[in-house]
């Protein structure tokens, strides 16, 4: 875990490339080295001759990535994990039996599995409620909660949550409420500043970017609580941690996350434009789009609205069989937010009890030129 002690007076554009780097001393080696040492020596007096000890505590090329992303999220610390799934696992493995835990039922299905088949095997009570709507946030925040788990937007259903206002509930009703910012990346939202209490990041997706390293992190406002202090022991303990290179990889595609994020909120505007006019889709979720159902919140809190959508098409769930099939170069793959476009069927992996509809597509919107991407698209739809 890493703590941000002086806090990067930078704006967002330059502490992606710069924070959690600096000159090593030893070479001069401006490009930070990968430290695959497991174990750092003690100096004849017994004590330790850097700051690390051994790599599953800490390790240098993961604390310099902790302390990017800290500072990108406006945090006070951050701790890495293996993947964003881990990292999720991680928060709900320091709640007690008993605990409550409201969480939408349309966030990412994997932490939806962690909730209801791991955390409840320790007592740990997970319920869902539609935490868009805000009505139906306080009542059920009256029965008490030690943790409201949102994520904005969600995957693949890509509703948006009014982080301010539920902190605001979650303030007077004394629950910790976590924000899974995976989609929006700090360049687009910033949940810390609107309240939450931590963020959650998959970084397997857009921060890393390219498709090559699976990652997770969880970034705190006050590093004081016990929640966080607990977690932090966990993460050094149970050792779910990423390795030396994966930290390395990770930290060098944040470099490029600012304009990245541009080219991929340029294509996605584009191409949602474009989508609601095509005669075989039924509907275009994209939070840029007025008719989005939470257009305005996201307006207010996101500075622009992502690089991810999804469709539905009319002829239902064959018809996206077909689309798919008929793609002549975007991969139909899982995953998401790298510098390729990637469309997915979700009924394909998706659980049978899902809320997420059949005739559902999500599109990972890349970096490729938008026209290559409109042409695979179009011509897939039949348009
Ligand atoms: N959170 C969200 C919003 C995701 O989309 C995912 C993965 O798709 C995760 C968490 C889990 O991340 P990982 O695949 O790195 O375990």
């Amino acid at each position: 875990m890493m703590v941000v002690m002086k806090r990067h007076a930078h704006r967002l554009g330059t502490r992606v490339v710069h924070a959690g780097r600096e000159v090593d001393q030893a070479t001069g080696a401006v490009t930070p080295p990968i430290h695959l040492s497991t174990t750092f020596a003690r100096d004849d007096s017994g004590g330790l001759m850097g700051e690390h000890f051994y790599s599953r505590i800490q390790n240098p090329n993961r604390a310099a990535l902790e302390e990017c992303v800290a500072t990108l999220d406006g945090g006070a610390a951050a701790a890495a994990f293996a993947s964003g799934s881990a990292a999720a696992n991680g928060i709900l493995q320091c709640l007690e039996p008993g605990d409550r835990v409201l969480y939408s039922a349309d966030l990412y299905h994997g932490v939806r599995v962690l909730m209801e088949e791991v955390a409840a095997l320790v007592g740990v009570r997970c319920e869902s409620v539609a935490l868009f709507d805000l009505t139906a946030a306080r009542a059920a925040l009256q029965g008490g909660a030690r943790l409201v788990w949102c994520e904005t937007p969600t995957n693949p259903s890509l509703r948006v949550v009014d982080v301010a206002a539920l902190a605001e509930l979650c303030a007077e009703a004394g629950a910790t409420l976590v924000v899974d910012g995976t989609f929006a990346t700090p360049v687009l939202q910033q949940p810390l500043a609107l309240g939450a209490d931590l963020v959650v990041h998959s970084t397997t997706k857009y921060l890393a970017g390219h498709g090559d390293v699976i990652g997770g992190m969880v970034v705190a406002a006050d590093p004081e609580t016990p929640l966080w202090q607990r977690l932090v022991r966990l993460q050094q303990m149970a050792g779910a941690v990423p390795s030396p290179f994966d930290c390395w990889l990770t930290l060098r595609g944040l470099s490029t996350l600012v304009v990245r994020m541009k080219q991929h909120v340029d294509n996605a505007e584009e191409l949602a434009r474009r989508l609601v006019e095509v005669a075989a889709v039924s509907e275009v979720a994209y939070p840029g789009l007025p008719d989005h159902p939470e257009h305005e919140v996201a307006a207010r809190q996101m500075a622009r609205p992502g690089g991810m959508l999804s469709l539905r098409l009319k002829g239902g769930e064959a018809a996206v069989s077909g689309f798919v099939s008929r793609l002549r170069w975007i991969p139909h793959a899982t995953s998401l937010g790298g510098v390729h476009t990637l469309v997915e069927h979700r009924a394909l992996v998706e659980p049978a009890d899902s809320p997420v509809p059949r005739d559902l597509v999500r599109v990972s919107v890349g970096i490729e030129d938008v026209e290559d991407i409109w042409e695979d698209l179009a011509q897939a739809l039949g348009s």
